[in-house]
């Protein structure tokens, strides 16, 4: 066999693309969309690289356009998830043992195809079922995603390198062991780069895994996995299966070979999921890795030193594209007094001119928000503000679902800093906003820092440096990805590294080395090149 210590390509961030009128790319997304508004897809399962189909067909409709049907997806039940941890448990032995550079081209040729020849498909297919616009789905599907996969190559080789000390006797080693078992991968509605990274950052470190996607984000997991598979992916290793989260939870969490899980989604479900894994500890092999990237109540807190066009920039963009449905949206804000007309009027010319509807007419800077469940919980939040005497509704407040489930931007103002909106995450696009005597800015710096259970991201906006450092330093804790002078959204691949911490997650930080190492499990060697040959040690003679 022929060894050799090989580096991995180079890598840098797949550029975004401006989809401008007559660029090429504009025109293949355009027929993309066509092509995909076409036909109905026939979405199986996939469980050890087969297709599996199931009596159970479940329609898929643009949320924007609820009478168009996308497709169907095969839904499944126990059995397909025992099927799938059987097959994952039985690829494992040879794709763990598999040479690193065979898993690194696989994920390396994926995320070339999703680049290149796929990118018009999976923005196409993340638009319409999950309602983006082109540039919100072009930030996601293709270059985040693409991110993820090159990337975590590299950080994967990092790992790999980093050694212990050594001296003339004694060669210490570090080898990254796969888990024991199979790794459980359970992803939200809202990134496709997220549901891609899920599964794909434990299977890239050797391991095995089952994935669950979010009903709403079927459609474009069911590309990923096909992209996988094409570029390589031995059967078993990926298995795609569509359940539901609890049936999933019922065979995974009780399973003895439950080696970890994978999780991004709500607060709530991330905690049920933490009981469960407890109440089942003893049944483990191993102790399970738990990473769990979760909800967010992110804040904007605004100094009177600050520049009110770049604060109005920062708060219809954080709080309103993708129908504030990022985990990272701005959802409350701080503003000073002094300040508050100035950045109200831009704030207010901005939302006049923003135009909601369709994802497929491209000037559209809101679309609709995911499903009726989450239109319905957005409307009751919307309704009650307009009765509640400490709410104010200043912009928007209509919500029509005949078409598709549309929610006007909508900005409560409260004088309540604790208002229910102030603290709860809605997760479509609601801004709250307390205004603040700027005297009181110390005060309110407190408030940020205790009013949720959350900590995921924030901004400060001044031009003060010995404010910016005090507020770095009071909000230690209050965000996982801090942001200054910029909207609390948008984080990069391997330049903003992503979580936060308390009822936001576990922060293991996806998008870096730190999201790999919870996939491996180092074993230390130690070998003695010239082993003793006498117990006694020198101190001991007279
Ligand atoms: P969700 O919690 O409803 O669902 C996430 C996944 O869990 C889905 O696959 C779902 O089917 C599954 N699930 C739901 N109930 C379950 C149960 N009882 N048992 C097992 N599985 C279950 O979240 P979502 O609506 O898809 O996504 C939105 C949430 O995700 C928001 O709270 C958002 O803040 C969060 N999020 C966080 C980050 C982050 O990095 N912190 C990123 C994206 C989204």
């Amino acid at each position: 066999m022929q060894e050799s210590l090989f580096s991995v390509p180079p890598v840098k961030n797949e550029p975004v693309l401006s989809y401008i009128s007559g660029s090429p790319e504009r025109e293949k997304l355009i027929e993309a969309l066509k092509c995909a508004k076409g036909y109905e897809a026939d979405i199986p399962m996939i469980i050890n690289g087969k297709e599996v189909r199931t009596d159970e067909k479940i329609m898929m409709n643009p949320p924007h356009e609820r009478d168009h049907v996308l497709g169907y997806y095969h839904r499944g039940n126990e059995s397909h998830v025992e099927d799938a941890i059987n097959a994952a448990l039985m690829a494992k032995k040879q794709w763990a043992s598999v040479s690193w550079k065979q898993r690194a081209s696989i994920f390396l040729k994926a995320a070339a195809m999703i680049a290149g020849p796929y990118r018009a498909r999976i923005n196409a297919a993340t638009m319409l079922a999950q309602s983006k616009s082109a540039h919100q789905a072009e930030i996601d599907s293709a270059c985040e995603l693409a991110d993820f996969l090159r990337f975590n190559v590299r950080y994967m080789t990092e790992i790999y390198t980093e050694q212990p000390n050594s001296d003339e006797i004694n060669w210490n080693r570090l080898e990254q062991r796969e888990l024991e078992g199979f790794v459980f991968a359970l992803t939200p509605f809202n990134f496709t780069a997220i549901a891609g990274n899920l599964p794909s950052a434990p299977a890239l470190m050797g391991n095995t895994v089952v994935w669950k996607p979010s009903n709403s984000q079927v459609y474009s997991a069911a590309i990923i996995m096909d992209i996988f598979m094409e570029a390589g992916l031995p059967e078993g290793v990926i298995n795609l299966v569509f359940v539901s989260g609890p049936v999933a939870g019922k065979v995974i969490f009780s399973h003895p070979d439950f080696a970890g899980i994978h999780f991004t989604g709500s607060t709530g479900v991330f905690q049920n999921i933490w009981k469960e894994v407890g109440n089942n500890i003893h049944k483990y092999k191993s102790y399970p890795r738990i990473v769990g990237e979760t909800g967010g109540k992110n804040f904007v807190l605004v100094h009177e030193s600050s520049n009110p066009r770049e604060v109005a920039t920062a708060l219809t963009r954080g709080a309103f594209e993708y129908q504030g449905q990022k985990c990272s949206a701005a959802s409350r804000a701080y503003i000073p007094s002094n300040l508050w007309d100035q950045i109200w009027n831009d704030v207010k010319s901005d939302m006049d001119s923003i135009k909601m509807g369709s994802v497929e007419d491209l000037s559209n800077f809101v679309n609709a928000v995911i499903d009726e469940a989450s239109f319905d919980k957005l409307e009751m939040f919307i309704n009650n503000a307009k009765k509640d005497k400490n709410a104010k509704i200043i912009h928007g407040g209509n919500c029509d679902k005949s078409k598709g489930f549309f929610i006007e931007p909508t900005i409560i103002l409260t004088k309540d800093p604790h208002y229910i909106t102030m603290e709860e995450e809605l997760f479509g696009p609601v801004l709250t906003i307390y205004v603040y005597d700027p005297k009181d800015f110390d005060e309110v710096i407190d408030l940020v820092d205790t009013t949720s259970i959350y900590a995921l991201t924030g901004s400060i906006f001044s031009k003060d440096r010995y404010i910016i450092e005090k507020v770095l330093k009071r909000l230690n804790h209050a965000a996982g990805n801090f942001y200054i002078n910029d909207k609390p959204t948008g984080a990069v691949v391997n330049m903003q590294p992503f979580g936060g911490a308390r009822g936001s997650g576990t922060n293991d930080k996806a998008g870096s080395k730190l999201n790999l190492l919870r996939w491996v499990s180092p074993r230390t060697i130690k070998e003695c090149l010239l082993p003793p040959k006498n117990y006694r040690y020198p101190f001991l003679e007279k």
